[in-house]
């Protein structure tokens, strides 16, 4: 249990909105939960839970806000009634939005007299205050200070910087790398499947690969930071040719989308004239769009 115990508002109590109450509320924290459907709070257990009836009563009864609602739009939805009763409190946003929508809410914010701290949550529900959760901050600096401990009881916390676009541009960079990569992998059970192959036996092999290829990622970036691709050692574009990977998809009628998009991103800079240069180049292919 904290020794600092606080008393929050948290508006949304979805899958990850109940999460983050259940953690906070098993620390001790005193929580003023609001839910559009009602009945949601009857999963959290502990003395601490206070059930609001309106937006405007979870609003008055602390001066810290948390929001975990579904997008952009529902953040608005819920706040902008209430906006009034915000005047003077601090606003911590986990609802996932884009970098633009974030710092429109904290324009948004700093007209209605609101401290705004945006966050991006780098984590699925069950590991919210477990070992892995981080939660990326960006926004009002003395925020993330001033309430740090109650921000950590969910995971690691970040702070990015006083933009306030920034935890979601990092979150959603990080999932660029996650989607691509799972598309990945599924492209690989797609053909190792009519081998008799089941999922669960290539996902056996698969983890500890990937796992192992990860590792490669620093070198990419030494030598994107360095700007020069043409450092020896470096495994060249034409090497990494993925036609023999295209071709034998093609040939089980697999759909090639995913290899090809990543052969073609290779074959823009061979084509110019890359090919002995480091893989790390098809970075220009993607800056470069067209
Ligand atoms: P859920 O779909 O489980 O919950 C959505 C919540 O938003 C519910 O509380 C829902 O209320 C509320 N809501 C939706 N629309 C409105 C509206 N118009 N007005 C008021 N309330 C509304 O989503 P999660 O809890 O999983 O996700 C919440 C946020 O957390 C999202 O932005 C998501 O991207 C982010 N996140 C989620 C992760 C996850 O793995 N789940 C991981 C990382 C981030 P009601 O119960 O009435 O429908």
């Amino acid at each position: 249990m904290t020794t600092n115990a606080t008393s929050v508002t948290l508006l949304g109590l979805g899958a990850m909105g109940s999460a983050l109450a259940a953690a906070l509320l098993k620390a001790g924290h005193s929580v003023t939960v609001w839910n559009r459907t009602p009945g949601k709070a009857d999963r959290l257990a502990g003395p601490g839970v206070t059930v609001a009836a309106t937006p405007d009563d979870a609003v008055r009864a602390n001066n810290v806000i948390i929001v975990c609602l579904l997008d952009h739009a529902s953040v608005h939805e819920v706040l902008d009634p209430p906006a009034g009763e915000l005047a003077g409190r601090t606003v911590i946003n986990l609802t996932t939005t884009s970098p633009a929508q974030a710092r429109e809410l904290a324009a948004w914010a700093a007209g209605a007299d609101v401290t705004y701290l945006d966050g991006g949550i780098m984590a699925v529900p069950g590991m919210i205050g477990r070992p892995g959760s981080s939660i990326l901050y960006s926004g009002a600096a003395a925020a993330f200070d001033q309430h740090r401990p109650l921000l950590d009881e969910w995971g690691e916390s970040r702070y990015l910087g006083a933009e306030a676009g920034l935890a979601s541009l990092y979150d959603l960079a990080l999932l660029a790398g996650m989607y691509v990569m799972f598309a990945g992998f599924l492209h690989g059970v797609a053909m190792v499947a009519p081998a008799g192959v089941p999922a669960r036996e290539f996902a056996a092999m698969a983890t500890p690969w990937l796992a192992a290829m990860a590792g490669e990622l620093d070198g990419f970036a030494t030598v994107i930071d360095g700007g020069d691709y043409t450092v020896a050692g470096q495994q060249s574009l034409e090497f990494s040719d993925l036609g023999d990977i295209v071709a034998a998809s093609a040939e089980q009628g697999l759909d090639t989308s995913v290899v090809d998009m990543v052969q073609q991103l290779i074959r823009r800079q061979i084509d110019a004239g890359h090919g002995s240069e480091g893989f790390a180049r098809i970075v220009e292919s993607i800056r470069a769009a067209g």
